[in-house]
């Protein structure tokens, strides 16, 4: 812990972030209970006012629910492009005062102050920064100040809203342990059930606990919750690059301009990293479309979007970007899709024209990926007719190894059955160590 002694990490959160901005349109919301996202009765809760907290509602709530529970509360459709230009603005504002800073979350970032405390008061520096960005931004934001990324985000959340907290060295372990296990970042609601039903419900009590018995129940987790209830988390800051990215790409057997076979095979390519994405609570903020033409002329396009993480949604932007790329009557010999600009988080749930039912798809298909590979479930449209003989008989074969997969310039393993090379997933997460932000607060 020794090591942690002279950190300074500052933890900085919107306050109500959604509806902060909505409130800054319509400043006659302020002071009700207002719920954004479930437009529809099938829809589900994005993000809530305080006074509408008060009534029991939270963020991925039945909007039917909420609406039972608080029968006048104020439902707004919201608008994630509003969103996500506000939480540009505020990263700006941040990477104009700071060195080294990560963001952590849609409305959520991370600072190291660590050296720069003997040039600045790093409580009196976090201040004023806060300050600029309310100023600036028009939205309401708290921060915490301590000796890590876990003890910050803790803090924060204990002064909210509107709220700044400095926890000590010194102070550390006094201030954590009357709080409830709940208050530990990343603590999941079957995590906290185990915990509950051993007896452990206070952050005290769980420091208590011998490591070895925490690894025997909750492996890994149960050990770094033992240290994060120790006050102990050496997760660096990540100095946030808008290069954050997951991407994958083909390189075509036989060249190609069949245009239905290469949108079919950008949908695949989508739903495989929006899939990856939503495993990671990741959510992506711009996309890219890259086409080479058989004579290797390579085109690429990119664009901003709202932050999501949603097939629907990125597979159509994915095809209008090739639309507009697409533009030689020439063969391609390769494709590729890449998403950037990576957050955490996947509560835009509710903003856009996705039900319940859809989200309970999506969630039931990563479900089985997870269980029986990236291939078991695929959307119908990106799957080819089998192959027959000349008997008319379907050759079998085996779904897994349909799509080929090779990496382009490794020239790994080649397995040559379908149409087109598949890089195996030529995925490159250029980051990690990115603390779940669960909800918005
Ligand atoms: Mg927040």
């Amino acid at each position: 812990m020794n090591t942690q002694k002279d950190k300074h990490i500052i933890h900085m959160d919107q306050d109500a972030f959604f509806v902060s901005v909505e409130i800054k349109k319509n400043p006659r919301l302020i002071g009700k209970p207002v719920i954004i996202g479930g437009g529809s009765d099938r829809g589900v809760v994005a993000s809530c006012s305080y006074e509408a907290r008060k009534f029991g509602i939270h963020s991925a709530m039945p909007a039917r629910t909420a609406k039972l529970l608080c029968p006048q509360a104020i439902f707004v459709k919201g608008n994630m492009d509003e969103y996500s230009k506000a939480s540009h603005d505020i990263t700006e504002i941040i990477a104009q005062r700071v060195p080294l800073f990560e963001k952590a979350s849609i409305d959520e970032h991370y600072i190291d102050m660590t050296g720069m405390d003997k040039f600045f008061g790093c409580m009196k520096f976090a201040s004023e920064l806060r300050q600029t960005i309310i100023k600036e931004s028009g939205l309401p934001i708290s921060f915490g100040l301590s000796v890590n990324k876990t003890v910050a985000k803790i803090a924060t959340n204990e002064s909210k809203p509107a709220g700044e907290k400095e926890v000590i060295f010194s102070e550390v372990q006094p201030f954590l342990n009357p709080l409830s296990i709940h208050k530990i970042p990343g603590i999941g609601h079957s995590t906290y059930k185990k915990l509950s039903e051993m007896g452990v419900r206070q952050i005290q009590t769980l420091t208590q606990i011998p490591q070895e018995l925490m690894f025997k129940i909750l492996g890994q987790h149960g050990l770094s919750l033992w240290q994060k209830a120790n006050g102990i988390d050496l997760a660096p800051v990540v100095p946030y690059r808008e290069r954050k990215s997951i991407g994958t790409q083909a390189t075509f057997e036989s060249d190609t301009m069949d245009i239905a076979k290469l949108k079919a095979i950008i949908t695949g390519m989508v739903t495989g990293l929006t899939f990856q994405l939503r495993n990671q609570c990741k959510l992506t903020a711009c996309i890219t479309v890259t086409i080479r033409y058989t004579n290797f002329e390579t085109v690429t396009r990119q664009e901003r979007i709202p932050y999501t993480s949603l097939d629907s949604f990125l597979i159509k932007r994915a095809h209008d970007l090739f639309d507009k790329l697409y533009a030689k009557r020439m063969l391609l010999r390769l494709i590729g899709v890449k998403l950037s600009h990576l957050v955490s988080g996947y509560e835009q749930i509710g903003l856009y024209d996705i039900c319940e039912e859809e989200y309970s798809l999506y969630q039931a298909m990563d479900k089985v990926r997870n269980h029986y590979g990236d291939e078991a479930v695929v959307k119908a449209c990106i799957v080819t007719q089998p192959p027959r003989d000349q008997y008319n008989k379907v050759i079998k074969y085996n779904p897994r190894k349909k799509k080929i997969i090779t990496e382009t310039g490794e020239g790994a393993e080649k397995e040559q059955t379908g149409d087109y090379k598949r890089s195996r997933m030529r995925n490159f997460m250029n980051e990690k160590g990115i603390t779940g932000g669960k909800s918005y607060d």
